[in-house]
């Protein structure tokens, strides 16, 4: 390779600067050309690229967020749309794309590689840790350690009120977030889309928890659980439970922000170096992921399709240890 074009897209998530910097960086190490797209594939439909080189990204690595900035692409989804793309990478006589972003982007980037021959190489860059091919996405750690120095606080104003709080975290088809921040919070019931959770469970456990003489307990829920919204599983335990003081919080967006932890920042430059070596060595259609600490590529096809299983063991513990 000769020339690349980096650039991130869908929801964006903390340690993509990291890995951006990264990727500029090994190619300069081994003098390829490198641009920046802005604003993931709109960008690279507005020929909106910057060349960018060892210096375009100093002091980003702390930095939350991605400074080539993130969009979902409705425009990509067109054939013309791709079309467009495509023609703005031959006129820069670019030859291969480092894609960071989710299961989205993935897809994105493995239709336009089909249909016009470009090379692609995939970055996994989510909060939500749902990519298989990956023991972790980048952002997922920086994430975790959000929501469990939220729920924390959240712990603090409970006990003082004997209060029951549901605590929504991030999570749309996954419950990685909810299950690690809720062991380690010590919540009460973790409820999360990979299991199949029921209101007489939930209201078991409240009896139990009573029983054992709790006052105060947390629940932490994923965004995607099945059983309904957050408010209609508080709406449904206030009718069950009258006398409990139950309060709804939503973590939201602050769990994308932020200055990446450590392993974010190691697992980005891990990855983003990945991404330049494997386009070297002639990979294609994959993506550069850790496993077991070892650099692997998964065609994106699996990355996309596959899903990384829940630990069972955790919930298990979760449960053994909220008596
Ligand atoms: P996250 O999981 O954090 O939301 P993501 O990468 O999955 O990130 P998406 O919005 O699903 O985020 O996808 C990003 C972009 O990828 C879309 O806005 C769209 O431009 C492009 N994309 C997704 N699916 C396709 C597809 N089937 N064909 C072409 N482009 C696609």
């Amino acid at each position: 390779v000769k020339k690349i074009a980096v650039f991130t897209s869908g929801g964006d998530a903390p340690g993509m600067n990291a890995a951006l910097r990264a990727v500029v960086r090994t190619a300069s190490f081994y003098n390829i050309e490198c641009y920046g797209i802005r604003e993931g594939y709109n960008g690279m439909i507005n020929n909106d690229f910057i060349k960018m080189g060892a210096r375009s990204v100093k002091n980003i690595i702390t930095e939350g967020g991605t400074i080539l900035k993130s969009a979902r692409s409705l425009e990509f989804k067109t054939k013309e749309g791709r079309q467009k793309a495509y023609d703005n990478l031959v006129a820069r006589g670019i030859d291969a794309l480092v894609c960071i972003g989710g299961d989205g982007t993935f897809t994105g980037a493995k239709v336009f590689s089909e249909e016009f021959g470009i090379r692609v190489i995939g970055v996994p860059g989510t909060i939500d840790n749902d990519i298989f091919g990956t023991d972790n996405t980048i952002g997922y750690d920086t994430a975790l350690n959000t929501a469990m120095d939220a729920i924390d606080k959240i712990r603090d104003t409970a006990t003082s009120h004997n209060r029951v709080f549901f605590v929504e975290v991030m999570g749309r088809d996954a419950g990685f977030i909810a299950l690690n921040s809720g062991l380690a919070t010590g919540a009460l019931d973790i409820l999360i889309p990979e299991r199949k959770d029921s209101i007489e469970e939930l209201f078991e456990t409240f009896e139990k928890a009573e029983k054992a003489g709790k006052s105060s307990s947390i629940v932490v829920v994923a965004e995607g659980e099945k059983l309904g919204s957050i408010y209609d599983i508080a709406k449904a335990t206030k009718n069950g439970f009258p006398d409990y003081d139950i309060r709804v919080v939503v973590l939201g967006h602050i769990q994308r922000g932020g200055s990446p932890s450590c392993a974010d920042r190691v697992l980005a430059s891990r990855l983003g170096y990945g991404a330049v070596i494997g386009l070297m060595n002639g990979q294609n259609q994959v993506m550069a992921g850790m496993q077991s600490n070892r650099l692997v590529y998964t065609p994106i096809e699996e990355a996309i399709k596959k899903h990384n299983e829940i630990d069972q063991d955790l919930l298990k513990i979760s449960e053994i240890l909220a008596i």
